[in-house]
């Protein structure tokens, strides 16, 4: 799979191109900010763009997605819960659910619903080697729980079911706040203190 980690905006966002190596039907996860800079890595890597996916409603996760879909047809996909958030911020053209899963060329993606940050919140597992995160999970952190949506509890519950997925997905956050822009599920599972947390109690002690 062609696959490209994009630094976009002043809040250290992260957009992920992927695309099949022999086909070059691709996806974009997380359109933010400047689709001037995507649809040139579009075109760069001979992209033929099919599917935008929205992890959730944040505007800074979806703000690149509408000028995008105008440029390539495009569908954008997002969860159920997201759709009625986005107000506008982005459209939508299909709604999904926990454990939706679509192929490209022979890449299998499945989407997991990990509510928590956003009551919408998705990760996606990529041809089982990218573990894309969203603001679920971050290197060494995970996503705020204290927003309008927000819920500590499920996302201590999304963060148990990320932990319990094999260690050599390579996790890819929705943002570049960590020390490495992206590292080994089995890596976080030993130093990153939110999957390190026991139970709620431990978890919402957390700074
Ligand atoms: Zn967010």
């Amino acid at each position: 799979m062609i696959f490209e980690q994009l630094n976009l905006g002043n809040m250290q966002n992260f957009s992920y191109l992927f695309a099949d190596s022999l086909t070059h039907e691709g996806f974009i996860i997380d359109p933010a900010f400047d689709h001037v800079v995507i649809m040139e890595a579009v075109k760069r890597l001979k992209i033929n763009l099919t599917r935008i996916i929205l992890t959730h409603h944040h505007f800074d996760h979806i703000n690149a997605a509408n000028p995008i879909k105008s440029q390539t047809g495009a569908e954008i996909i997002c969860h159920r819960e997201t759709a009625p958030l986005l107000h506008g911020g982005a459209s939508y053209d299909r709604l999904i659910d926990d454990n939706y899963s679509f192929t490209t060329g022979n890449s299998k993606i499945v989407c997991l619903h990990t509510p928590g940050h956003a009551p919408g919140s998705l990760c996606l597992i990529v041809s089982d080697k990218w573990l894309i995160t969203g603001d679920t999970l971050f290197i060494n952190d995970c996503g705020r729980a204290d927003l309008a949506g927000s819920s500590p509890k499920a996302l201590f519950e999304s963060l148990q079911r990320l932990k319990a997925l094999p260690d050599h997905l390579i996790v890819c956050p929705g943002h570049n706040y960590g020390p490495a822009p992206t590292r080994i599920l089995g890596k976080e599972k030993q130093l990153n203190p939110t999957l390190l947390a026991k139970n709620i109690e431990e978890f919402c002690k957390l700074p």
